[in-house]
């Protein structure tokens, strides 16, 4: 059965906070303004949802007053059911996913009720600004990436960007079925076009990134994609594409995304040809 739990909220910057919730070790943020305070992503089900609404007002001591979606995966969206009455902003892409099989299959693996999940009520497609309690937070939607509306969330007085899973530093970036390699890495130029010296980025998964790892992490997604874009060229099957390859990532992440690599080149029309034998 799956564990539900919600960790500690720390500071990470003046009046910026992360919790860990589990099953999924995802990252929960916390924005505190004078008067209200905003949560970045809401757990794995609506029960979790709920209590990390309520230790958020604890460790904040003022009201949620909004809360954030990253993006339409069961660890970061389930929870939103708990957070009901208040404005939830996230991509206009969140609620179509509530309607796919995708999202039931994870919600019954879960035990969760999928009937019980609930869309963003402030969907948007590029920008929005929020105010948290007298504290001004902008959202923003770069492009597809990691999934088809990934958005980040800024807090420029404290500089903070929570990424969504667009980083990541718990492990390697996730390539789901659902993500946009080649786009991917435009989505994280428009988070490092945020970045300063000091900024603190909170990624998805694991603890937080400066701006050297961000950078590094972009370059290892774009390099995942241009070796595949490389080896097609060249005529490489995928089954010889490990060997042949110069990669990133290690084999097992390598081997998992390849099928995906070569369907999307594919949608390019760019398919590895078969050589003629030298006569
Ligand atoms: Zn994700």
């Amino acid at each position: 059965m799956t564990q539900f739990s919600v960790g500690e909220f720390r500071t990470v910057a003046d009046g910026v906070l992360v919790a860990v919730a589990e099953p999924a070790g995802v990252n929960i943020g916390l924005v505190v303004g004078p008067s209200g305070c905003l949560v970045v992503d809401t757990g794995s089900s609506p029960a979790q949802g709920a209590l990390i609404r309520e230790r958020a007002e604890q460790a904040a001591g003022v009201p949620v007053v909004a809360v954030v979606v990253t993006h339409w995966h069961y660890d970061h969206f389930f929870g939103l059911a708990g957070f009901a009455g208040l404005p939830a902003y996230a991509h206009e892409s969140v609620a179509e996913w509530l309607e796919r099989p995708e999202c039931a299959g994870d919600a019954a693996e879960l035990g969760v009720d999928a009937d019980a999940l609930v869309a963003p009520n402030r969907p948007f497609s590029l920008a929005r600004v929020v105010d948290v309690g007298g504290r001004r937070v902008e959202v923003v939607h770069f492009g597809r990436g990691h999934t088809d509306g990934d958005v980040v969330v800024f807090v420029p007085d404290a500089g903070v960007i929570f990424t969504g899973d667009l980083l990541e530093s718990a492990g390697t970036p996730h390539f789901g079925p659902d993500c946009h390699l080649k786009e991917w890495p435009s989505a994280v130029d428009g988070v490092l076009g945020l970045v300063a010296e000091e900024t603190v980025l909170v990624p998805g998964h694991g603890p937080v990134m400066d701006r050297l790892a961000a950078f590094t992490q972009r370059a290892e997604i774009s390099g995942l994609y241009g070796q595949v874009e490389y080896l097609v060229a060249r005529g490489v099957k995928i089954d010889d594409a490990w060997e042949q390859g110069e990669w990133p990532f290690d084999e097992q992440t390598v081997r998992a995304v390849l099928p995906l690599a070569y369907a999307q080149l594919a949608g390019e029309g760019k398919v590895p040809r078969t050589q003629l034998p030298l006569v």
